[in-house]
C-alpha cells in the first residue's frame, strides 16, 4: 500500500533509502545498515490512511461543509501575471508564483519543491530552492511518484523556515508529522500542493518512447511532461536531438495502463489539507484560450491574505468562482476518488486484502456507480497485463492518442449521468479514530 511518499526515508537517518522498481520507489534498507524508524515514521505512513477528519480539524478547527473539496475559505480562477511563470507552469503558474513572493517577501527563506530532470533526465527528486531561479526551474508537473518526503532529512539541518509543495498523501503524511510536534516537519510554515488525479509509473515513459522506436530511458536528454502552451504536451529530446511530442489529452492513453495503484486508492482529489491548493481549470471558456488558467483553493487565513496581497500587487489575477462551478470542472474525478476509491477499497477488503483506512467513508454509494466501477476497473486491469501494454505499442501513435481522446470523451459523456447522480450532495460517515491514529495535540493553522 506504499504511495511511495518517502516518509520513512526521509526519518530513518539514512537507513532506509526509497529504490525504483517497476511499482514506484520503494523503501528499502541501505545496504550496509540496519533500519532504524522512529514509531512517527509508522504514525505518518499514509499508505495504511491518515485519519483524515482528525488531520481536517486539527488544521481547521472544524469539519469541511463539503467533503469534495474539503475545507477552504476562497475559491478563484487565475493565473500568473507574469508571462514567463504562467507559460511555464503546468496550468496558470499560480503554485510557482505564490512560492517567488513568498520568498521575495521574506516569509520563507526556501522551497520544497520537486525538480524534473534530476539525478537523471527522465528521473525527478525533491530539492530545497533557495533562489527565485531555482523555484521557477521546478515549475511543471511530474506524473511520476516521486518521494518528496525524503527530503525531511535535509530539512532537519535547514536553517530557517519552508514552504513545501506535495502530494495529497505526501501532505497528509507531513501533516500529521506537524500534530506528532517533529521538528523537522514544523520548519514546513507553507504548505502547497497541486489537485491529484492520476500518476503513473515510469514504465509508461519506457512505453511511450517504444511505441517511437527509442528502446531505452538512457536515450533521453529531457523531459517536461507539461510544455509549452497550456494545457500543453510531453515533450522528449533525445541524446540524437529527436524531439517527441505528444499532446496532454493524447498521451493520457497512458494512464490505464501504467496508473499507479497509489492513485487507486488514494480518496483526496483537491489536496485538502494545503494552505493553498491548485488545479487545471477544465472548461470550454477557459480551454479555448489556452494561455493557462487555474483553480485556485485558499484554506487558512494566511492563505487567503498572501492571495489577496499578491492580486493587490498585480502578481496574480484571481476571479471568484462559485464551488459549484469549481466542482463542475472536476466532476469525474471526484466521483473517482470520493467513490470510486471507496469501492475499490471495500473490493480489496472483502478479498482479504489490506486496504488505507481514511477514518470516513460514504454513507450509500448506488448500485449502478458499483456496475461502472466494474467496468472501470475490469479496463485497468485488463491494460495493466504484459500482453495488453505490449500489444498497445504497435499501433502507431498519431492514431492511439485521437483514438483513446475520442474513447475518452464519450466513455465520459455515456457514464456521466451516473457518475454525476448524487456525488454532489454525498454524504460520509466519520469513523471513530483508531487508537493508533488518535493525535496528541491538534493545533489550528
Ligand atoms: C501527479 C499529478 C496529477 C495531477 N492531476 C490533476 C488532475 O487530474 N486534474 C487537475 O486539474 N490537476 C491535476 N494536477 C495539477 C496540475 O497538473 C497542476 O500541477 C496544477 O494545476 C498547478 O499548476 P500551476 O501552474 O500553478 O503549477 P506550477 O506553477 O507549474 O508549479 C507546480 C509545482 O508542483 C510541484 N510538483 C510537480 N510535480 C510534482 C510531484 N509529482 N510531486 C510533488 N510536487 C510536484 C513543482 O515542483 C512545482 O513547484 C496534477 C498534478 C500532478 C503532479
Ligand atoms: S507510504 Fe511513505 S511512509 Fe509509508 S512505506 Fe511508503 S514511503 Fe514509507
Amino acid at each position: 500500500m506504499c504511495t511511495h511518499c518517502g516518509t520513512c526515508a526521509g526519518l530513518s537517518q539514512g537507513t532506509v533509502t526509497m529504490r525504483e522498481t517497476p511499482w514506484g520507489p520503494q523503501p528499502a534498507p541501505t545496504p550496509g545498515t540496519q533500519p532504524q524508524l522512529p514509531e512517527a515514521a509508522w504514525l505518518a505512513c499514509p499508505g495504511r490512511g491518515l485519519h483524515y477528519p482528525e488531520l481536517t480539524r486539527a488544521m481547521a478547527g472544524r469539519l469541511p461543509d463539503n467533503w469534495l473539496i474539503g475545507c477552504y475559505r476562497q475559491l478563484w480562477i487565475g493565473y500568473s501575471n507574469v508571462p514567463d511563470i504562467r507559460r511555464n507552469g503546468a496550468s496558470g503558474g499560480v503554485i510557482t508564483q505564490t512560492l517567488v513572493y513568498l520568498l521575495e517577501q521574506g516569509l520563507i527563506d526556501g522551497a520544497i519543491v520537486v525538480r524534473q530532470g534530476q539525478p537523471r533526465p527522465w528521473q525527478a527528486e525533491a530539492v530545497i530552492a533557495r533562489t527565485v531561479d531555482e523555484i521557477c526551474a521546478a515549475s511543471q508537473s511530474v506524473y511520476a511518484p516521486v518521494p518528496v518526503n525524503t527530503i525531511l532529512a535535509q530539512v532537519a539541518d535547514f536553517q530557517g523556515s519552508l514552504a513545501y509543495v506535495g502530494l495529497p498523501d505526501q501532505v497528509a503524511s507531513l501533516r500529521r508529522l506537524q500534530q506528532l510536534g517533529h521538528p523537522a516537519a514544523n520548519k514546513i510554515t507553507w504548505v502547497l500542493g497541486p489537485y491529484v488525479g492520476t500518476s503513473t509509473y515510469t514504465a509508461a515513459i519506457e512505453s511511450y518512447l517504444r511505441s517511437n522506436g527509442v528502446q531505452s530511458l538512457e536515450e533521453i536528454a529531457r523531459l517536461r511532461y507539461r510544455e509549452g502552451e497550456w494545457p500543453g504536451y510531453l515533450q522528449i529530446t533525445t541524446h540524437s536531438g529527436r524531439v517527441l511530442r505528444a499532446e496532454k489529452f493524447y498521451y493520457n492513453y497512458l494512464i490505464p495502463f501504467y496508473i499507479t495503484r497509489s492513485s487507486l486508492l488514494s480518496v483526496d482529489f483537491t489536496n485538502e489539507l494545503t494552505d493553498i491548493s491548485v488545479g487545471d481549470a477544465w472548461h470550454p471558456r477557459f480551454e479555448a484560450q489556452r494561455a493557462g488558467f487555474s483553480v485556485v483553493v485558499a484554506r487558512s487565513q494566511q492563505a487567503e491574505a498572501v492571495l489577496a496581497d499578491m492580486q493587490h500587487q498585480g502578481l496574480v489575477d484571481l476571479q471568484p468562482v462559485e464551488l459549484s462551478e469549481a466542482l463542475a470542472m472536476h466532476g469525474h474525478m471526484l466521483d473517482f476518488k470520493k467513490r470510486g476509491a471507496f469501492i475499490r477499497m471495500a473490493w480489496l477488503k472483502a478479498a482479504g486484502h489490506a486496504a488505507p483506512d481514511y477514518g470516513y467513508h460514504p454513507a450509500h454509494i448506488p448500485w449502478s456507480r458499483h456496475l461502472v466501477e466494474i467496468v472501470i476497473s475490469s479496463i485497468f486491469a485488463v491494460c495493466g497485463t504484459y500482453t495488453v501494454r505490449r500489444l498497445v505499442e504497435l499501433v502507431p501513435i498519431g492514431i492511439l492518442g485521437p483514438a483513446f481522446n475520442t474513447l475518452r470523451k464519450r466513455w465520459k459523456d455515456a457514464s456521466k449521468p451516473i457518475k454525476r447522480k448524487g456525488l454532489r450532495d454525498i454524504a460520509f460517515v466519520i469513523d471513530p479514530p483508531a487508537d493508533r491514529m488518535n493525535p496528541p495535540q491538534a493545533t489550528p493553522l
